[in-house]
């Protein structure tokens, strides 16, 4: 236990030994000027007279340690799916239109909340979808350095062909090394030439299977929703070939997809979950935010007790909002959760004033 002195804490901190056994006295605490004080008081008396307090030694790694992988426990996890390319080009829709695809759809009612990524059920299996405007999202979670995304497909509008956001999505998944599946969208459309669009990703290295390529390129409508069970099972064929594997039997770890206050229910965060089984009464810390799961609500607005990796679910419970591709961790309990998020803060707070000087408690052990 780290103890200190009234009076080299008063020589430490430029305030008199008298003052601080006033303050001391006023908190309800005798002490002589010679008298050992513990940590936490020397914290409160260092807070009482204007210093930034920091715990010595603090090791996040201690309460979010690395742990190897146990292979043994690896079981399949659901694909993660960003949609991405041109404006206009039909990424909404073609979301909207997997959502209505959902064979579970029938028996529970469907999709019916936004909470910015779904799971849809597949004659193949489950697959998850990014549901954020796939772009930016993708961007800023790359920027991150989180890997969210193991496929993107790539919705080419075939009556435009390939636009400049259409060569940014693909230098964007090629840069990320995930598999780009093209969806050729509007194929309805009286103007559409499918061939075109082929044609034109040939220059961007994207050859389709049909002319001896390894790119799947499918036509497809998201108005008629003509390809839309296709392109589902192209995507569950490609998952297979990646092997996707996680480990359920460990504290969850995860990314937040999308986060918002919302009136009555407070922070309210998308978490994908990548490691392990994320359940109520879970206490996760995300940047500088942390807390208790109180409850979790899937995309059919049902209330969900675990989730599993690969599986997107909507959160409740946190101090604040946390920020969008951040990663989450679930720790050992809240006050392990707590004490991450304020050494975060604190670090934050810090590199925010830069290099104003001043003392705290780690130099006042460290001298002392
Ligand atoms: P996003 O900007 O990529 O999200 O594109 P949207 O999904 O908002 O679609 C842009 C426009 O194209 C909308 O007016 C859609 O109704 C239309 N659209 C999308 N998919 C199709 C399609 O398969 N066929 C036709 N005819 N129109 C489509
Ligand atoms: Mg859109």
């Amino acid at each position: 236990e780290e103890s200190i002195s009234v009076s080299n804490l008063s020589q430490l901190m430029g305030v008199k030994a008298s003052d601080l056994i006033r303050k001391l006295m006023q908190a309800g605490k005798m002490a002589t000027i010679n008298q050992l004080i513990d940590a936490d008081t020397a914290a409160f008396l260092a807070s009482e007279f204007g210093y930034t307090v920091e715990k010595k030694g603090f090791e996040v790694e201690e309460y979010i340690p690395e742990v190897e992988e146990d292979e043994a426990k690896l079981v399949t996890r659901p694909p993660v799916v960003t949609v991405m390319g041109h404006v206009d080009h039909g990424k909404t829709s073609l979301l909207d239109a997997i959502r209505q695809a959902d064979v579970a759809a029938g028996e529970a009612g469907g999709i019916t909340q936004h909470i910015g990524a779904y799971s849809v059920q597949t004659s193949k299996g489950p697959i998850t979808f990014l549901d954020t405007p796939g772009h930016e999202a993708f961007t800023a979670m790359r920027q991150r350095g989180a890997q969210v995304t193991d496929l993107v497909v790539l919705v080419v509008a075939a009556d435009d062909g390939v636009m400049p956001q259409t060569i940014e999505s693909i230098k964007q998944a090629k840069a990320a090394k995930v598999t780009i599946l093209v969806a050729i969208n509007k194929i309805d459309k009286p103007g559409a030439t499918p061939e075109r669009v082929m044609q034109q990703l040939n220059e961007y290295e994207l050859v389709p299977e049909q002319w001896g390529g390894t790119t799947i390129m499918l036509p497809v409508s998201a108005r008629t929703k003509q390809g839309i069970p296709e392109l589902l099972e192209y995507i569950a064929l490609q998952a297979e070939v990646l092997e996707l594997k996680a480990n359920p039997e460990k504290l969850a770890k995860g990314v937040v997809i999308e986060a918002k206050l919302e009136k009555g229910r407070g922070p309210v965060a998308t978490v994908l979950v990548q490691e392990g089984t994320l359940r109520t009464g879970d206490a996760l810390v995300t940047g500088a935010e942390y807390g208790r799961v109180r409850a979790m609500m899937n995309e059919r607005g049902e209330q969900v007790k675990a989730v599993s990796p690969g599986y997107p679910v909507e959160v409740l419970g946190l101090s604040g909002v946390p920020t969008a591709g951040d990663e989450f961790d679930v720790v050992e309990d809240e006050k392990a959760a707590k004490e991450v998020a304020e050494h975060r803060a604190e670090k934050a707070r810090q590199k925010e004033l830069g290099s104003v000087k001043k003392a705290t408690l780690e130099d006042l052990f460290a001298k002392a």
